[in-house]
């Protein structure tokens, strides 16, 4: 018996893990894409938040469910508006990247108050930019999966 508290215990299991263990496959789009479009993927992929990439793949914005509906409540033909219109942009994305740990992610989620977040590899180019390559998501419900599956160790 290691003498650690079963909180000390739940705590080091939480940091031990990493993003790239429970990460889930992007759900992106392109920044031209309509939001009506973008309401058909959000539905056909079931995920909440889409992310936005350039035609590199490359890191462009994020999407919530609240941002197209704020869209629906103007005049906007939602067939012609382009998504760009509403993401959020970067630099101001938050994001997360494999080899950081979950505990980490979780507290951006619940400190930037946002539901998912892009797990990215950054890359600099030619000109010493750096670009973020979407490499997958992470999102509250990974989050909740795996404070379930912690309830079920033995
Ligand atoms: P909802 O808007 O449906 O409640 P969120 O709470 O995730 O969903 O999003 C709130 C706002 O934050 C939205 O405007 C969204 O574009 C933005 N957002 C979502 N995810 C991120 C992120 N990872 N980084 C920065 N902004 C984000």
């Amino acid at each position: 018996y290691s003498g650690k508290s079963p909180r000390a215990l739940i705590a080091e299991e939480l940091r031990k893990l990493r993003v790239k263990d429970v990460k889930a496959v992007p759900v992106v789009v392109r920044e031209g894409t309509s939001v009506y479009d973008a309401v058909v993927t959000m539905f056909l992929e079931d995920v909440g938040t889409l992310i936005v990439v350039n035609e590199e793949g490359f890191l462009e914005g994020v999407i919530s469910r609240k941002d197209l509906l704020k869209v629906t409540l103007g005049q906007t033909d939602i067939h012609k508006v382009p998504v760009s219109v509403m993401m959020t942009r970067m630099p101001n994305i938050i994001t997360t990247f494999p080899e950081e740990t979950v505990y980490m992610a979780a507290k951006k989620l619940i400190e930037h108050e946002v539901d998912a977040l892009p797990v990215v590899r950054t890359l600099v180019d030619s000109e010493g930019k750096e670009k973020l390559e979407v490499v997958g998501r992470i999102t509250k419900t990974h989050i909740t999966r795996l404070f379930v599956e912690l309830g079920e160790a033995e």
